[in-house]
């Protein structure tokens, strides 16, 4: 005998959660499977732990400036463990509210891995639950490539379950997670080196971003280290040896990070019996309102691939289920236009095109950008400084903007206001017409000339 639902969601993450609350709170009789814990990537393993390591990182730098502004600042003595025992007990809240969420939305929780049986059936346990819709929402992995020693290394997972500070830690990659990683860890203390296959940082960002970020982080003391391929990495005892192509060695490894992108977790979930088409790197193919190739199963976040993002995910749940639940039938997220934050130091905000792939797209004649570039105030009395750069990438003779980035203090708080306005067809005179807010480093985004 098989239990019976309107709604089943596998993954209780960012995606699955927001789906299943919005469809029970339509009437939908749901039941959400999980095999790990409750939240998933974002909240266990992904931007809320960052986040607060980013935090951590980012009061260091206060700390540095502190003096600057008259305060002595005696010996700083900081404790990973203790940071990572508040984080941890603060993740553990955070899981114990999306139970009790649950519960109270009238979501049945099944814990287990959930194995799709055919187009409304699915297995957990051994038991099979049957819906006319099922979500498929079961995020990914971070990606270890096939190398000699690869294993030795960790990933973002592995990151957040390390006890103690590094000494020495090695982060391979070239996006946002080795990006926010090595920072973090640079910023905590640890001496770290980071190993790019090719020559820049956040090469899928506006230039600007990532060569500012770059260059920041060099100064501030990171070893960035362009166009190196690891070959092999060895374990002498506790410590980790990283050769790479050209025979050069970096030893004395204490943590090897490996930040290479991520893939989908979509094997081992019954795609084959029911008939889920996925594309060439496992990813669910979906159209534009989440549907797969079987009726009457959808999928979103990042187990569909497009913008890997929590807020993504979770919008394109909600969406799903006032489309299926709600009498909406248009009710479909938009892909268009999503701003992004990367913690970086200086973090990073950005909505919209870069340069290079507005002149690619509307030809160059047709793109004007204004860009400002200046120190924030706040480092008139510090003795370390940190640029920002505001830019706009505007399109056509009415200066349509069509992409809006910031990297500088405060820029992941800065750019949400700018999205919406960039999401609304805002033009450059629009921006022009407001009043600024003085003294601001936004406001040299309504100032630019
Ligand atoms: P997930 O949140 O990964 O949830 C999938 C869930 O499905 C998991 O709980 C998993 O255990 C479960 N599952 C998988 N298979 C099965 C199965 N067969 N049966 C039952 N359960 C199953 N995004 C941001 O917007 N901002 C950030 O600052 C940010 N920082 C990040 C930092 C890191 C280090 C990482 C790794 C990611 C970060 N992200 C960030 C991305 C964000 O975490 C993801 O985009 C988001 O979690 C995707 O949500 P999802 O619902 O698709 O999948
Ligand atoms: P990303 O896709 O952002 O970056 C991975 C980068 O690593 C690639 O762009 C590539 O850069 C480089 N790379 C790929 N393969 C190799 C290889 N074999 N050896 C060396 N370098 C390689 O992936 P992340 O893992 O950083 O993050 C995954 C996703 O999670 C992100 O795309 C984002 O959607 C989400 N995320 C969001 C955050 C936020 O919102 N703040 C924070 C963290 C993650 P190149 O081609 O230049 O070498």
């Amino acid at each position: 005998m098989s239990q019976e639902f309107d709604f089943i969601v596998l993954g209780a993450g960012s995606g699955g959660i927001a789906a299943a609350r919005r469809a029970a709170s339509h009437g939908a009789r749901t039941a959400i499977v999980e095999s790990g814990r409750l939240g998933g990537t974002c909240v266990n393993v992904g931007c809320v732990p960052k986040k607060v390591m980013w935090n951590a990182s980012h009061l260091a730098e206060l700390l540095e400036d502190a003096p600057g502004y008259g305060f002595e600042v005696t010996k700083l003595n900081f404790s990973w463990p203790h940071l990572k025992k508040g984080r941890d007990k603060y993740i553990g809240r955070l899981n114990e509210i999306y139970e009790r969420n649950l519960s109270n939305s009238d979501v049945a929780v099944i814990q287990g891995h959930g194995r799709l049986m055919n187009s409304n059936t699915v297995s957990v346990n051994g038991l099979e639950y049957r819906a006319k819709h099922i979500l498929i929402a079961t995020g990914g992995y971070p990606i270890v490539p096939n190398i000699p020693g690869a294993n030795h290394g960790i990933t973002s997972d592995g990151f957040f379950e390390l006890e103690d500070l590094p000494t020495h830690a090695v982060v391979i990659g070239a996006g946002y997670i080795a990006t926010e990683l090595a920072g973090v860890l640079h910023g905590l203390g640890s001496k770290v080196t980071m190993l790019l296959r090719k020559n820049q940082l956040l090469r899928e960002f506006d230039s600007t971003l990532g060569s500012t970020v770059m260059s920041e982080m060099k100064k501030s003391g990171i070893n960035i280290q362009t166009n190196t391929h690891i070959e092999s990495i060895e374990n002498n005892g506790a410590r980790l040896e990283i050769k790479a192509h050209d025979k050069s060695v970096i030893s004395n490894v204490d943590s090897l990070i490996w930040a290479i992108g991520r893939g989908p977790l979509s094997e081992n979930i019954g795609c084959e019996v029911a008939k889920v088409q996925r594309d060439s790197k496992g990813y669910i193919e979906t159209d534009s309102f989440q549907n797969t190739s079987v009726k009457g199963i959808y999928a979103v976040g990042d187990v569909t691939g497009r913008a890997q993002l929590t807020p993504v995910a979770i919008a394109a749940g909600r969406r799903l289920a006032d489309r299926l639940f709600n009498d909406k039938p248009e009710s479909r997220l938009d892909y268009d236009t999503i701003a992004s934050v990367i913690f970086s130091h200086p973090p990073i905000g950005t909505v919209g095109m870069s340069e290079a792939d507005a002149i690619n797209e509307f030809g160059a004649t047709n793109i004007k950008v204004y860009q400002s570039n200046f120190t924030n105030m706040y480092y008139a009395v510090t003795e370390r400084k940190s640029p920002t750069v505001a830019k706009l990438v505007t399109m056509g003779s009415d200066e349509k903007i069509v992409g809006c980035h910031i990297v500088g203090d405060a820029a992941d708080e800065i750019i949400q206001g700018f999205a919406v306005a960039v999401k609304m067809g805002a033009r450059k005179q629009d921006f022009d017409n407001t009043v600024a807010i003085h003294p601001t480093a936004a406001e040299e985004l309504v100032t630019l000339t």
